[in-house]
């Protein structure tokens, strides 16, 4: 063998280990043994490893991990498949769930990129998009009733950034009497909080750059779903054939943010509430959105469906729009960042940011008002939390 021969051969170590941690498989294809390996996997006689798009062992394990979290102690299975981002996770699923001249009905407050993705890009493939209060199943089932082309159920409960709440129970139970699909985007409560499947969603999606991950280092999505074979052979297709895939790097990220994920939450959940108490008793605050304060509309829905009610949430700052943006200036402790999920405090004015593409209308609806500031409430100690966003609003 030449030196350039010997230069551009993959290398392999020749001890066998095993590491103790999932290692990232840096590797966009896998080797067979022989050609005969090579036809029994891909005339689907044997599984293995071919291509990363179509699969990693880095991403896949990662993967499965999620699918166990939203089944725990349940008899269920469920699927995952990983995304390169959450926005791909809900591309991905509409790509491969509908197709034009099906409809989706959806509701006013959802993540702005959601709002953006269904009526700028969605729309162009010949899918309507319908809104509706989804908290109310009267509504939901008059238009199931009506028009059989609606073939998704697509919400957020807690939604973005207004923390409001949906009976998943009752919104699954309606669309199942009109077979139709329900999914839904657990990214705010996490599995650890609140696991749609048991109330009958048939799929979820996660931005799993947000708790999942954990520490702000990463871009990730997935979707889960029951019926394994729609996932097979109708999302899996779709990721593969539009390279929706997530990286080995980044599941890998989401991986180690999973170890930790109860500790996190129960820190995350302590925080949000006593920061919600407090101020909701101070007089520059109009309201607070959480679901954890018993004076919340929703706090016997949210007790019902989460085991807590999650680090998510917002208040709305008395004055005008100047009066927000100034706030906003003030934070020494909270920094101003627009993604939500991370071990430290993040704050955002949805109006000048996440939700500024919105229609203003729609923004009106979902409840986005321009003196809302959504808060990811971290991990810090609370009272410094506190200190810094009373300065902030005083
Ligand atoms: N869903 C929710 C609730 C979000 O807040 C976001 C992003 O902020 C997304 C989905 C989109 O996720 P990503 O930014 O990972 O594409």
């Amino acid at each position: 063998m030449h030196f350039d021969s010997l230069s551009a051969r993959e290398w392999k170590d020749p001890k066998t280990t095993r590491p103790h941690i999932l290692p990232i498989y840096a590797t966009s294809s896998f080797d067979f043994e022989d050609i005969e390996h090579s036809m029994r996997v891909f005339g689907n006689q044997e599984v293995a490893h071919t291509y990363s798009r179509y699969g990693n062992p880095t991403v896949d394990a990662t993967a499965a991990k999620i699918a166990a979290m939203e089944t725990f102690e349940t008899d269920m299975e469920a699927l995952a498949i990983m995304t390169n981002s959450g926005m791909a996770a809900i591309d991905m699923l509409i790509g491969g769930l509908l197709k034009s001249g099906d409809k989706i009905l959806t509701q006013h407050t959802l993540y702005g990129g959601t709002t953006e993705l269904l009526m700028k890009i969605v729309t162009r493939t010949g899918i309507e998009i319908v809104m509706t209060d989804l908290s109310d199943p009267e509504k939901v089932d008059a238009y199931l009733q009506k028009d059989p082309s609606i073939r998704l159920v697509y919400f957020e409960t807690p939604a973005n950034p207004t923390l409001a709440v949906i009976d998943i129970s009752v919104l699954t139970e309606v669309a199942q009497k009109h077979n139709r699909w329900t999914a839904i985007d657990n990214t705010f409560a996490t599995p650890y909080l609140q696991q749609p499947f048991k109330h009958g969603v048939d799929f979820i999606i996660h931005s799993t750059t947000k708790y999942l991950n954990g520490h702000g280092t990463g871009m990730a999505g997935v979707v889960i779903g029951k019926d394994i074979q729609i996932m097979k052979e109708k999302i899996w297709t779709q990721m593969k054939l539009t390279g929706a895939n997530c990286s080995p790097f980044e599941a890998w990220l989401v991986y180690q943010g999973l170890k930790t994920l109860p500790l996190r939450m129960h820190k995350h959940c302590a925080n949000a509430l006593f920061l919600a108490y407090k101020l909701s008793e101070h007089p520059n605050v109009s309201y607070v959105n959480y679901p954890g304060l018993e004076t919340n509309e929703n706090y016997t829905i949210a007790r019902k469906q989460m085991s807590a009610f999650g680090g998510m949430m917002s208040f709305e700052l008395k004055g005008d729009i100047q009066n927000a943006i100034k706030a906003m200036n003030n934070f020494k402790l909270c920094s101003l960042a627009p993604t939500l999920g991370d071990v430290d405090t993040l704050i955002l004015h949805p109006a000048s940011s996440s939700h500024i593409k919105v229609d203003p209308e729609l923004r009106r609806k979902a409840g986005v008002t321009d003196g809302l500031i959504r808060v990811s409430v971290g991990i810090e100690n609370p009272q410094d939390l506190l200190e810094d966003i009373l300065q902030a609003i005083e």
